[in-house]
């Protein structure tokens, strides 16, 4: 079985080399040079997080001049807290300029988004980008699942997720994330494999299918034997 974390800002249960799972780490742009030597197997995203998207030009500058680093394999986390930071008048142009990168390197983009269905929706309907929009961390419920699949969101599920909501993601649409939790990859395909009834193995392939193809150059794991 080969594990992938799609969305982590540390890297668990392992040392730089042991191939348990790959990961794509986030890392703020400021950050990444230190973090592309210390962990030399795995890819990463950047961005700037909605939470500090106010004074965030040095850090956008900073940005645009390393994202087309080929370790650099998504353009976020990005996106919309209505919950916490700066007013979205402040947010949404900071998320735009991370749409513009994303389709110029054609890198797909990972998404934060608190309370923000309607304006993610409107936004994505109007940008009509080719990269693949995944949002991390999905906890909204069958509706918004239903209304996001529509206009060709991706989802990427952690330790808390609405089973409710799995029904209508589209399998090929699918990926798993420890984002800060503590919980292992292991356990969130355990948890989300049997929401789905599914087994493990099984469903395991289905996640490493997507994740080849939206991000054909992550480095494969060595296979985890669960037997
Ligand atoms: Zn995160």
């Amino acid at each position: 079985m080969e594990l992938y974390d799609i969305h982590t800002h540390q890297i668990l249960l392992e040392d730089n080399d042991d191939p348990y799972h790959s990961c794509i780490l986030d890392v703020y742009p400021l950050e990444f040079e230190f973090a592309k030597e210390t962990y030399k197997r795995h890819s990463f995203s950047c961005g700037i997080h909605p939470w500090y998207s106010e004074e965030s030009e040095s850090q956008m500058k900073y940005l645009i001049e390393i994202a087309s680093n080929p370790r650099i394999i998504a353009i976020g986390e990005t996106g919309l807290d209505k919950i916490k930071g700066p007013p979205f008048n402040v947010q949404i142009p900071v998320f735009k300029r991370h749409i513009e990168l994303s389709e110029q390197l054609k890198k797909p983009l990972i998404i934060h988004a608190v309370k923000a269905w309607e304006e993610l929706y409107h936004i994505r309907k109007e940008a009509e980008p080719i990269q693949p929009w995944i949002i991390h961390g999905f906890r909204g419920n069958a509706q918004v699942a239903q209304q996001m699949t529509k206009v060709g969101f991706m989802f990427s599920l952690g330790e808390r997720f609405n089973v409710d909501a799995l029904e209508f993601i589209p399998y090929d649409a699918l990926f798993c994330e420890t984002d800060e939790s503590e919980t292992t990859i292991l356990e969130v395909y355990q948890q989300i494999s049997s929401a789905l009834n599914q087994d493990i193995e099984y469903f395991a392939t289905q996640i490493a299918q997507n994740v080849q193809r939206i991000f054909p150059t992550l480095q494969k794991p060595k296979e985890l034997k669960t037997q």
